[in-house]
């Protein structure tokens, strides 16, 4: 653990189901791997991105859901190997499906969500959280919970 920074964005612990309830989204965005910024590319296009990264176009996992506890639910947004967690799979698998293929996956994926518990670590991008229409809190970290402590956090 490295000490707390007076810049260190406050961090929460919570636990619960992830809820995936839009189902137009598409799991993942392009983006330059350099700086993780969006980029208006197509998959594997050469770009020399505004970080200075000579880059290379990639998609990046991200899915806008929901964690339900006990006592309600937060909306979050989770990116990369948090969301890929979740997803089961790679975002460069999820480019890779038809459609219908894609449609299945995520399918599979918000049925077996309905039986996992995670302990997530979560925090407000307090920039982005300025502009009004950006409610989501952002997922730091994400793990499954096993079956006892979901046992001991209940009782
Ligand atoms: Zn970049």
């Amino acid at each position: 653990m490295t000490a707390l920074q007076p810049t260190e964005i406050a961090k929460f612990w919570i636990q619960g189901k992830v809820v995936i309830t839009n189902l137009s989204q598409s799991f993942y965005y392009m983006s330059c791997p350099g700086c993780n910024k969006g980029a208006q590319k197509n998959y594997n296009e050469r770009f020399l991105c505004l970080c200075g990264y000579e880059s290379t176009a990639t998609p990046r996992a991200r899915i806008y859901g929901q964690i339900n506890d006990d006592t309600g639910s937060v909306s979050v947004i989770m990116f990369g190997h948090e969301a890929e967690q979740v997803l089961g799979c790679y975002a460069t698998k999820i480019i890779e499906y038809s459609e219908e293929e894609k449609n299945k996956h995520i399918e599979n994926v918000i049925n077996e969500l309905t039986t996992k518990y995670w302990i997530l670590q979560i925090y407000a991008d307090q920039e982005k959280m300025k502009t009004q229409r950006y409610k989501n809190f952002n997922v730091y970290s994400i793990e499954e919970a096993k079956q006892e402590e979901v046992a001991n956090s209940s009782s």
